[in-house]
């Protein structure tokens, strides 16, 4: 069998498409969606994503401001931004670019961003709505593989979903977000025992570790939509998944490439987010006192 392969640079494209037409409904009130992106340093992979961002917002319609702080700002300043960005109606999204400075405490920034503006879906609260089955705000790359799972009308109900890897950011809301879709799922990490009895059971298999091929095709069950969430850069300049590609396609009913799978829908659910930011706020507004 060779597996389908799932075009997330498509499907990004046609998400990206019904952002610009919320945003030209939200315009025709006078609202003008805004992300707000802080970066701090001057990590190059960093300033590659704050670039895309930015220009992601513009092509929609959204306006952007990015923020760039000095690699030795303090804390304390960052902590002014945030609180500067929190009271400012025209942003009604705010994301601190990951990873901070090793003298920042992330989870405190993140912590300090206002839960209706955390359009990452970072802070503890959205943490804690995800998990409650009432999510305000769904982190980026698990919503856009449910984007993803949808579009291409994968069954998740009853369906039997492994994560592997289960960072905060994307296994556990992944998981998360498959468990209120009605799979039944199982959230593997580097203790794992047998880790490919797990992988061969799963109709749904999501793979975020950060490591490179570490998934190969005697791994995964025939017919398995697998979907890599790695990006891996190899010492030959190469971009790589966490999954052996060219050995599970010949597996798997259908599977992500990496570039070009769940990357671009990362973006594409980061101006979802804002523009369902801005709706929000808008529906706040014209609520009578
Ligand atoms: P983290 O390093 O935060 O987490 C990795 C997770 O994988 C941990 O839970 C770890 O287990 C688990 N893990 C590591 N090795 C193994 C193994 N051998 N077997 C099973 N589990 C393992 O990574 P992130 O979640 O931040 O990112 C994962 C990957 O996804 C990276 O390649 C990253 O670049 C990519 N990424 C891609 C995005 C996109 O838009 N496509 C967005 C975000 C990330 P333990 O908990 O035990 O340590």
């Amino acid at each position: 069998m060779t597996a389908r392969i799932i075009d997330g640079k498509a499907l990004s494209d046609t998400v990206r498409a019904e952002v610009a037409e919320r945003v030209k409904a939200l315009r025709a009130q006078n609202i003008h969606p805004g992300l707000a992106v802080v970066l701090v340093g001057e990590d190059p992979a960093s300033q590659v994503y704050v670039r895309n961002k930015a220009a992601a917002c513009e092509k929609a319609g959204l306006h952007s401001r990015v923020i760039r702080m000095g690699q030795d700002s303090t804390e304390a300043e960052l902590l002014d931004v945030v609180q500067q960005l929190n009271e400012d109606p025209s942003i009604h999204g705010i994301l601190v670019q990951l990873p901070l400075p090793g003298h920042m405490n992330a989870a405190k920034v993140i912590e300090a961003i206002s839960a209706e503006k955390d359009v990452d879906g970072f802070h503890i609260s959205n943490a804690g709505l995800l998990m409650t089955g009432k999510p305000l705000f769904r982190p980026c790359t698990p919503y856009g593989v449910m984007r993803m799972l949808e579009s291409e009308n994968v069954p998740i109900r009853g369906a039997e979903a492994v994560v592997v890897g289960a960072s905060n950011i994307v296994g556990k809301p992944m998981a998360m977000l498959l468990l209120a879709a009605g799979a039944t799922v199982t959230l593997c990490n580097s203790k794992t025992r047998d880790l490919g009895a797990q992988t061969r059971r799963a109709d749904i298999l999501v793979v975020a570790t950060g490591k490179p091929g570490m998934i190969t095709a005697d791994m995964i069950k025939p017919g398995a939509v697998v979907i890599d969430v790695g990006i891996n850069r190899l010492e030959d300049g190469r971009l790589v998944g966490d999954v052996d590609f060219e050995g599970a396609r010949e597996v798997a009913g259908a599977i992500t490439p990496v570039p070009g799978g769940v990357g671009p829908m990362t973006i594409a659910m980061l101006l979802v987010n804002t523009v369902e930011a801005a709706e929000r706020s808008a529906a706040r507004q014209q609520q009578p006192l």
